[in-house]
């Protein structure tokens, strides 16, 4: 008899087809996201899920899941999974690294560039008819912060982290980084992370949101960080505390942010970041191209056809699971 598999959204890319030929697939037509309790309902009897970030797995659901084989999800972070939970159970959990590294620094780079020369803010003033003679060009109008030749410190050295100091490179960047494991990247300096703070311009975050990186950038660190510099996040919401972030940036410690990942996402319409000028904000856009995530559900897809013939995910979160 078939397996049987949940896909909890219509997917992109060809391997999702495949993978239908391999089980008895249902997938969530919507509208719009699988509310966690039709999340319950749905995976009863299955064995495999292809999820999304936006599903949390937790250990509540996974004890009503005796069936359950697999978990692929359509990303590369996986904090909305307890992957300590599965891996007790033996149950592999599949991402897509490698395929949206480029795509997700891109987007770092336009949230960086766009806080240090205030695109949002001049966009919001140009169409809201405040461009007039009596307020247009001169020395001082919507100046910002130069890119060129200042100080990047980037929050973890992993794929993502990398692929912006690449970028930086291009833009004639003096390269600084911290990560949990050292390492020697080319043209990049490694350091502690309280001295980073101190000494960059611009700090750009990339560590994976896990127990030992929630809250890392708090409000302590925050206010160590270099009077007047800019905080880029494309990692995850909760590694930045964004009350003690909104304060620096309403007392003018910080010039600008660009944030692209929130504590709670949608983002609740109170939160502080939303009221400041200076602050860029996107809807967890990082990975957002066509052809990325086209690639990203192939991988998925890959890991569920993998997982259903038993053999072992190509990206597997917790290979020690196939012993
Ligand atoms: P990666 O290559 O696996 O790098 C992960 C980074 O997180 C590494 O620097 C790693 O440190 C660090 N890290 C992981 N667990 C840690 C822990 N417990 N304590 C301290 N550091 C830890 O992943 P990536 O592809 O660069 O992606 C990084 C993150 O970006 C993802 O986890 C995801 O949350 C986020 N992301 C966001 C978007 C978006 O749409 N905004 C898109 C893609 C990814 P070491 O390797 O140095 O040990």
């Amino acid at each position: 008899m078939a397996k049987k598999v949940f896909v909890t959204h219509q997917l992109p890319g060809k391997r999702i087809h495949e993978l239908s030929r391999h089980c008895e697939m249902n997938v969530w037509m919507g509208p719009g996201l699988l509310p966690s309790a039709a999340l319950r309902t749905q995976l009863t009897g299955c064995h495999g899920l292809v999820c999304l970030l936006t599903d949390r797995i937790d250990k509540a659901l996974l004890d009503q899941l005796p069936e359950l084989e697999f978990v692929s999800s359509m990303s590369v972070g996986v904090d909305h999974i307890d992957v300590q939970a599965l891996s007790e159970r033996g149950i592999p959990v599949g991402n897509t690294p490698g395929v949206l590294v480029d795509t997700t620094a891109d987007t770092a780079f336009a949230l960086l560039l766009a806080a240090a020369r205030r695109v949002a803010e001049a966009d919001r003033f140009v169409r809201d008819g405040q461009w007039t003679a009596a307020n247009a060009w001169a020395p001082e109008f919507f100046t910002g912060k130069d890119v060129t030749g200042a100080t990047l410190g980037i929050v973890g050295l992993g794929e993502i982290g990398q692929a912006v100091a690449r970028r930086a490179a291009g833009f004639g960047m003096r390269v600084l980084a911290w990560s949990r494991t050292a390492r020697e990247v080319p043209g990049v300096e490694m350091l502690a992370l309280d001295e980073l703070l101190q000494r960059s311009d611009f700090v750009s975050v990339h560590v994976a949101l896990a127990p030992q990186t929630r809250n890392l950038l708090d409000a302590a660190r925050i206010a160590r960080m270099k009077p007047g510099a800019v905080l880029v996040n494309t990692a995850r919401g909760g590694i930045v505390d964004e009350q003690a972030l909104a304060e620096a940036l309403a007392g003018g410690r910080l010039s600008a942010a660009g944030v692209d990942v929130f504590e709670r996402e949608p983002v609740a319409a109170d939160n502080p970041l939303l009221r400041l000028p200076n602050v860029v904000v996107t809807p967890h856009i990082g990975s957002a191209t066509t052809l990325t995530r086209a690639r990203m559900a192939d991988i998925a897809a890959a890991n569920a056809i993998a997982a259903l013939a038993g053999q072992a995910m190509p990206c597997c979160v917790n290979p020690q699971v196939y012993g």
